[in-house]
């Protein structure tokens, strides 16, 4: 069946002799329109009802005298420019799934084009099975996220119960699920939530090694780690997860600084490769290498209900990333900060491949 091109819901501002599409926020795409013509294109784009075949004739009644082949090319300029989709696009959902999802659908829209439809996006998330470790601040944020997202199928797995101290910021929990497991709670409020749509397998164990994620993991698409013990979890995490070959997002607090990055086997630099270039900048900072303790305070979890709602946020955005591949993920071997405390300042830094990781090198793509 022949492509319906379709202008994206998205705003066309009319300056003199031009036309500007607002695609993205830091897309805008300038043409020159001296005599309307692109105007009246856009117009009829905008309803989505013809093939390029059938847009010479609908800009002829409106005055314009086109051939097909120029259609083409101004179909082609548009798509490239990111501001069309396929009329048609959502029309294998059904209505149920139009409904539920509807604003994933239009989300999926901004990356959407004449080859890739958002259904198309919203399938592969359909499709995906994350294994969710830790069903925490962060664990417990992430996995209604990836609800509402309507992933698949999602392998959660904590070894603690609900306490009253978690109900400042584990909103999957409520004050009768205090003492029960924590994966039985949060299964059944996605089974309130959202019944049907996403398949919830859960695991009350702990993870300390990486034959349990291994063992948890095969066959999953993804892998987040909200858990934040023992202390090398993330390097255990890293490991397992180039054996099962698949990406894993993590996220922390320190102090006021929330932080999140990824790692995609195979293709970015590794968690192995950051602890690597530590070491390496260690051994040539002796002054920090022989600093000791002098005192340590007792642990402390300063994430309130905000705080964990953001790591959930970001985690979650990366995880969808690879899932459905919109975009490229934004940090594959990247420190992303935000600090919460002075100004929201941020930073972005990435870390690069050490040339020594044992990892990275049995990759092939390494
Ligand atoms: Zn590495």
């Amino acid at each position: 069946m022949p492509v319906r091109p379709k202008l994206k819901s998205i705003s066309v501002l009319r300056r003199p002799a031009e036309v500007v599409l607002i695609g993205r926020p830091y897309e805008l795409t300038h043409l020159a329109d001296e005599d309307g013509a692109v105007t009246t294109l856009l117009q009829v784009l905008a309803q989505g009802s013809r093939t390029v075949a059938e847009l010479p004739t609908a800009m002829r009644e409106r005055g314009f005298d086109v051939t097909e082949e120029e259609m083409a090319a101004a179909v082609e300029a548009l798509d490239q420019a990111g501001v069309l989709l396929r009329a048609d696009g959502d029309a294998d959902l059904d209505d149920a799934t139009l409904r539920r999802h509807a604003s994933n659908l239009r989300f999926y829209d901004l990356y959407s084009d004449l080859r890739r439809t958002s259904a198309g996006f919203h399938r592969a998330m359909a499709t995906a099975d994350v294994l969710l470790l830790g069903a925490g601040g962060m664990g417990s944020g992430v996995l209604q996220s990836l609800i509402g997202l309507g992933v698949g199928r999602i392998r959660l797995v904590d070894c603690d119960v609900v306490e009253e101290k978690n109900l400042a910021r584990q909103f999957a929990y409520g004050h009768a699920d205090v003492g029960r497991n924590k994966v039985d709670a949060a299964r059944d409020w996605a089974a309130r939530y959202s019944p049907g749509t996403t398949v919830v397998d859960t695991v009350h164990e702990r993870v300390s090694d990486a034959d349990t994620v291994r063992r948890l993991g095969a066959g999953a698409s993804l892998v987040v780690s909200a858990i934040d013990s023992p202390d090398d979890i993330q390097l255990i995490v890293n490991e397992a997860c180039f054996d099962l070959g698949v990406p894993f997002v993590t996220a922390g607090l320190l102090y006021s600084t929330i932080f999140y990055w990824s790692v995609e086997p195979g293709v970015s630099p590794c968690r192995l490769c950051l602890e690597l270039n530590r070491e390496d900048q260690g051994a040539t900072m002796p002054h920090l290498a022989e600093q000791t303790v002098a005192v340590s305070g007792e642990f402390v979890n300063r994430a309130t209900g905000p705080v964990a709602q953001l790591l959930a946020g970001f985690v979650t955005l990366e995880a969808a990333r690879y899932l459905t591949r919109t975009d490229p993920p934004v940090a594959a071997a990247t420190y992303h900060t935000f600090d919460l405390v002075d100004g929201m300042r941020t930073t972005v830094d990435a870390w690069p491949r050490h040339p020594g990781c044992p990892l990275c090198h049995r990759s092939p793509e390494a």
